[in-house]
């Protein structure tokens, strides 16, 4: 047996009460523990034999130690091949709407009032048909996505009547989930999409509290929009139909130079409006879409990571939900799924969701071809469904680098623009192990406590 080369550590934990102790975390298994400095000191010196037998036992079961002979990269990859092999969901992203409200200087999308007519949904659905008569599928996911997809309502409302039927005829589980910015967002349309088209998770962008908000996602006409978006949050949550249904919001806020001072505001906006226990928070670095030189004003990325660790930790302290750890990741995303396919309004299949209505990536090798043309002129290399091929060949840092289990590699857009896509967990994961033993530790001091 050897010591896996997936394995990464904080440094000794004196510093904040923990004596002899650090936190040793298997990217293979994401499965972090709490050790004494000898059983690391063993570890790290391939004395296996010398640790207790039940410690090893949880080294070996979580991939800290593992074959000697085994080549770990292949190893890895094998089992992401396999488990999006056998994955029995068909997820596609659709994007009814080319049009949107908001005019944010970063987005890299051109506009146009033009949505999916009766004639696109009914290719959507022949589409969706084929790729289900590939494969055994358990469930259809589908992620609506725009322009703002709510400027199309009229289509989901359709699209989703035929495919909810669909997966009822199939025997087939349906799941649906909306990237909206939530300017339309009221409550009688929340409960319409919610209990008609069973959209149960919402990602919704707030930059930071109004006064720097209102200076980036405002209408093209130049209206504030942070009061309107907000206020809709906080009435959908309260509504019955949000927790009977299970629902969902995510709070992204996209973050660079000129608005990472309001971050930290927002999140006590957020606390001060007890939306605790209803949203989550994503903080999300901009980079460019499709080379519109969004990402001009980007923040350095470990001055980045270390805001992110106060903003986590502000979050904990006010129990709104963020994700702290990474899990082990499998797919990077839809761009590598052969299966997984892009639609919008206009019928145009893509492998990736920023590739609509953009003027870099609408045509040419990005698309895979247009659903009124016969599947046989499709092009199954379209841009970035070469993936696995770019990071077998080490053409990213991927394949040399200790984060490829629950990194995935990124975003391939972004390697494919020559932008490496490591996100702030590779700059702060030390804080990050920290921080999730804490808020572990005090989860099982509640349990105990309420037993
Ligand atoms: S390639 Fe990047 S932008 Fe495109 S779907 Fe994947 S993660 Fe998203
Ligand atoms: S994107 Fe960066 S962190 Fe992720 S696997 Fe590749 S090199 Fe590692």
């Amino acid at each position: 047996m050897k010591l896996s080369n997936y394995v990464l550590t904080t440094d000794e934990l004196s510093d904040v009460g923990l004596d002899k102790k650090r936190i040793i975390f298997s990217t293979r298994s994401a499965t972090s523990i709490l050790v004494e400095e000898n059983i690391y000191e063993n570890l790290t010196a391939g004395n296996f034999d010398i640790i207790d037998s039940e410690m090893r036992n949880v080294l070996e079961e979580k991939e800290f130690i593992v074959p000697e002979d085994q080549d770990e990269f292949s190893y890895i990859m094998a089992v992401n091949a396999k488990v999006k092999e056998e994955g029995n969901y068909l997820s596609m992203t659709i994007q009814p709407s080319a049009n949107c409200q908001l005019g944010c200087h970063y987005c890299g999308q051109s506009h146009s009032k033009h949505y999916a007519s009766d004639s696109v949904i009914d290719k959507y659905y022949e589409r969706i048909v084929y790729l289900l008569s590939q494969k055994e599928y358990e469930g259809l996911a589908i992620t609506w996505y725009g322009g703002e997809p709510l400027t199309g309502y009229s289509s989901i409302k359709k699209t989703s009547a035929k495919l909810i039927e669909l997966a009822k005829e199939r025997g087939l589980n349906y799941t649906s989930d909306m990237i909206t910015n939530g300017l339309s967002l009221k409550p009688a349309l929340f409960k319409e999409l919610v209990e008609e088209c069973k959209v149960s998770g919402y990602q919704i962008t707030l930059d930071g509290t109004a006064e720097s908000h209102d200076t980036r996602r405002i209408t093209k006409t130049g209206d504030a929009t942070f009061d309107i978006i907000f206020k809709n949050i906080v009435d959908v949550t309260n509504l019955p139909e949000f927790k009977e249904n299970g629902c969902r919001i995510s709070i992204r806020v996209n973050i660079d130079k000129t608005n990472y001072q309001y971050v930290e505001p927002l999140i006590d906006y957020v606390n001060e409006n007890k939306l605790q226990g209803k949203v989550s928070m994503y903080f999300a670095t901009i980079v460019d879409f499709g080379g519109n030189d969004a990402g001009k004003d980007s923040l350095k990325k470990d001055f980045f990571a270390e805001k992110e660790i106060e903003w986590l930790l502000k979050c904990y302290e006010y129990n709104i939900a963020v994700n702290v750890m990474p899990k082990r990741t499998y797919s990077v995303c839809m761009a590598e799924k052969k299966d997984s396919e892009v639609f919008d309004a206009f019928g145009n299949i893509y492998a990736c969701w920023e590739f609509p209505y953009s003027d870099t990536y609408g045509k040419g090798d990005s698309l895979i071809g247009n659903l009124f043309f016969p599947k046989e002129t499709y092009n199954e290399n379209a841009t970035l469904r070469n993936w696995n091929d770019m990071l077998t060949s080490g053409q990213t840092w991927c394949k040399t680098c200790k984060h490829l289990p629950i990194c995935g590699g990124g975003c391939p857009k972004s390697w494919f623009e020559g932008t490496p896509a490591c996100p702030p967990f590779k700059s702060n994961y030390k804080d990050r192990l920290l921080l999730d033993y804490f808020i572990r530790k005090k989860n099982e001091e509640l349990r105990s406590a309420t037993i």
